[in-house]
């Protein structure tokens, strides 16, 4: 994991792109300009903050079984280096200005007990506990399993220009592009590639599949709490008082417009959920395609002479899990620098 030293480059400062401006990109860039000092580093994307699938997640914290990295070991590296990360920004002076908050969640099913189970965050988060018979009745009659734990959200509307602000002001500069191949970009001495669906062209990569998801924003301040019932039904609170309702996962499906019978399925099964939300103001609805792919892809690969580390196909967990593989990205990527003779350390 990094730590808290700083590693100083030799005098030629080696130059570092970050392609996407994502989750992943965003703080991809934000761990490597506070670990490394006299890098130029440039971070190059088409879209932006809410231009980008990051912008339309709910933004919880709460991995699924089918998010994997290439071992079981990387992969709870992953998630616990991800919860650290946003445990400091939540304790910090900044939280509200990252849009990081934490709530207490409740998670149903009328159909099977392990859906209410999580083994990646039970020893992490404070509490991960069974309810009881009364809590069991807080969202109407049927429910046979629940759960309750403590986690955050992300928000990314304010967490990627919080991260862009500092980045820049920093040093760090932005360019809006879109890049067709790794050889039109001869001038980096190393590539981060956190470009999400967009590594299925970049990189040829066939593994990597849209799930699609679908989402209400709307007016809800009085919730506290988040809400999961069964098929993919979610009730995720906001920092600014605009909650998400979801959702549904199609897989590899393309389809970037609202469809008005998953948005109808959506209200209707968050609706029986928690009846309060009938009145609710909808400020929006938004469909994004999520990165999928098991294993997440975080390694290095020299393509047409350029340096580049992978850090993308994190599916519907890339807020949860950003910055655990970027940790690790930004490490591949130092020990590549270090391979290069140009740069000394
Ligand atoms: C409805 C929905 C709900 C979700 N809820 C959650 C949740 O609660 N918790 C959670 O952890 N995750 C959630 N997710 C998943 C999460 O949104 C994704 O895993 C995450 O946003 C992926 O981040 P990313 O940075 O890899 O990709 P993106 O946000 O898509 O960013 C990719 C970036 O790369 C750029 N790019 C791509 N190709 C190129 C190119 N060739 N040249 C230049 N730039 C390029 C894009 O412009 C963009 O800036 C949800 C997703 C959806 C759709």
């Amino acid at each position: 994991m990094i730590g808290s030293e700083t590693i100083i480059m030799g005098k030629e400062s080696p130059k570092i792109a970050v392609l996407g401006a994502g989750v992943v990109g965003s703080t991809v860039a934000k761990i490597l300009q506070e670990q490394v000092r006299n890098v130029d580093i440039t971070i190059i994307a088409d879209n932006f903050r809410e231009e980008t699938v990051s912008a339309v997640a709910a933004g919880i914290f709460r991995p699924s079984t089918s998010f994997r990295g290439a071992t079981a070991e990387i992969t709870k590296r992953w998630i616990n280096n991800s919860w650290y990360f946003w445990q400091d920004i939540l304790k910090s002076s900044e939280s509200a200005q990252a849009g990081v908050i934490s709530f207490g969640t409740y998670i149903f099913s009328k159909e099977n007990y392990h859906n209410t189970r999580n083994h990646l965050i039970e020893d992490l988060v404070p509490i991960y506990r069974a309810v009881d018979e009364n809590e069991l009745k807080i969202c109407g009659e049927g429910w046979k399993y629940g759960s309750y734990f403590n986690t955050v959200k992300i928000g990314c509307d304010n967490y990627l220009p919080w991260v862009e602000r500092s980045f820049v002001a920093n040093g760090g500069k932005v360019v809006q592009k879109y890049i067709n191949s790794f050889s039109s970009l001869p001038e980096y001495d190393l590539v981060f590639n956190c470009t999400g669906l967009g590594a299925k062209y970049l990189c040829n990569d066939h593994d990597l599949v849209p799930i699609r998801g679908q989402i209400f924003k709307v007016k809800a301040p009085w919730l506290k709490t988040a809400f999961y019932g069964d098929y993919d039904t979610y009730i995720i609170p906001g920092h600014d008082g605009v909650a998400t309702l979801g959702g549904v996962r199609q897989y590899n499906s393309y389809n970037r417009d609202v469809c008005k019978y998953d948005a109808a399925a959506i209200m209707e099964r968050c609706v029986q959920l928690l009846p309060a939300l009938k009145n609710a103001e909808v400020v929006a609805q938004k469909v994004g395609l999520r990165p999928h792919r098991v294993p997440v892809r975080v390694e290095r690969e020299i393509i047409d002479r350029v340096k580049v580390v992978h850090c993308y196909g994190h599916g519907g967990y890339g807020v949860t899990c950003a910055p655990g593989t970027a940790i690790d990205a930004v490490n591949i990527g130092l020990d590549l620098l270090r391979s290069n003779s140009k740069s000394k350390l």
